[in-house]
């Protein structure tokens, strides 16, 4: 390995705001090994505000790329000339629609590795050994990038945020991009309609599985989720059928969450949809088969039929709510 020059955070930017989600990309650095002068290069709009915000985590050196679109085909150039002048030993982005893609180009462009949906660093004798789930989620599999830049796309929620502090003014640099330079263009961008909390942000989470039977069963979920302040989620099928918004699918192919409390109803607990809840703080299940692989993670368990045990816990809950 060459000489530890620090590790690059890739984070994104809207209307000059840092996303939330980069707290957590510091954080990650904190477990890398070995440790060293954390920098950052934002993409996206009102990025030297944000590149500036970035010092609030102690990066001395920010890399600004301002563009509407965070396409990766059009950014990649800007983010190697990024690595090209701070040479790091370790690039960290998130796991978002960006870093899925820009990760493997980065890592064919440099003649590197890319481990993408990471879910721990740990430092082991000087080495970051990379840990990321596999089959599913069934297993985890630990990796060590022997080349470098080691490039890694970190998953939602999977490390603690790095705690803001006073930090410094970081040394802004802008890269521009060539207003012609796009291989993936945009064709169209569309807001999807979020009603109340994201499930990425709920403290409570209310999941609805095929078992619910049918859109009624959401209904009486949405009840429950806002008496309680949390939002509705739910497995694959009832997305697929329309039920509920693909936009709150929870598993491998949809969203990763962490709630406090996660209680899934009418769901069997397939590892695609597991994987999307294993940083649930406490897990309720509800489901009338006492077989249901759900119960193998579930801190708590009802086995009923939902229809009989749902009325009768948002009773209860309006009861201790006051609502
Ligand atoms: C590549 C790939 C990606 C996938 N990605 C995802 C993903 O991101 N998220 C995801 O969720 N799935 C995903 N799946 C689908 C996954 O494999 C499962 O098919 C899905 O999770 C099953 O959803 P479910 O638990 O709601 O339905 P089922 O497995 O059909 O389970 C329904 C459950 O409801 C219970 N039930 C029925 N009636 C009642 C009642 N009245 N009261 C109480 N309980 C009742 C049943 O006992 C059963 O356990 C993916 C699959 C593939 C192949």
């Amino acid at each position: 390995m060459s000489e530890n020059k620090g590790i690059l955070i890739i984070t994104t930017a809207a209307d000059g705001k840092t996303a939330a989600s980069a707290a957590e990309l510091f954080g990650a650095a904190s477990s890398a090994a070995p440790a060293g002068a954390v920098n950052a290069a934002v993409i996206g709009t009102g990025t030297a505000a944000a590149a500036l915000e970035t010092g609030t985590f102690g990066v001395s050196r920010a890399f600004a790329i301002e563009t509407a679109e965070r396409l990766p085909g059009t950014v990649i150039n800007a983010v190697i000339s990024a690595v090209s002048a701070l040479k790091p030993y370790l690039i960290i982005m998130a796991e978002d629609d960006l870093g899925r893609d820009l990760a493997p180009m980065l890592a064919s462009a440099l003649q590197t590795a890319a481990v993408t949906d990471v879910v721990s660093l740990k430092n082991e004798n000087g080495q970051t050994v990379i840990t990321r789930p596999v089959y599913g989620g069934n297993a985890l599999a630990d990796y060590v990038i022997e080349t470098e830049p080691q490039i890694i796309t970190i998953r939602p929620k999977a490390f603690e945020p790095a705690a803001a502090g006073n930090g410094q003014t970081p040394e802004i640099t802008e890269l521009s991009l060539p207003a012609d330079e796009c291989s993936v263009c945009l064709v169209e961008r569309f807001e999807v309609k979020q009603e109340g909390l994201r499930i990425e942000d709920a403290k409570i989470v209310i999941g609805g599985g095929r078992g619910l039977g049918g859109p009624e069963g959401f209904a009486q979920l949405k009840e429950l989720a806002d008496l309680v302040g949390g939002s509705v989620g739910a497995s694959r099928p009832p997305c697929d059928q329309d039920w509920w918004p693909e936009s709150a699918q929870i598993g491998i192919t949809g969203k990763v969450i962490a709630p406090d409390l996660y209680i899934a109803i009418g769901i069997s607990g397939s590892s695609q949809h597991l994987s999307g809840v294993a940083g649930a703080k406490t897990t309720v299940a509800i489901n009338k088969d006492p077989e249901a692989n759900i119960f193998n993670s579930a801190t708590y368990g009802i086995v009923a039929d939902w229809k009989k045990v749902l009325p009768a816990l948002t009773v209860k809950v309006r009861e201790l709510t006051g609502n």
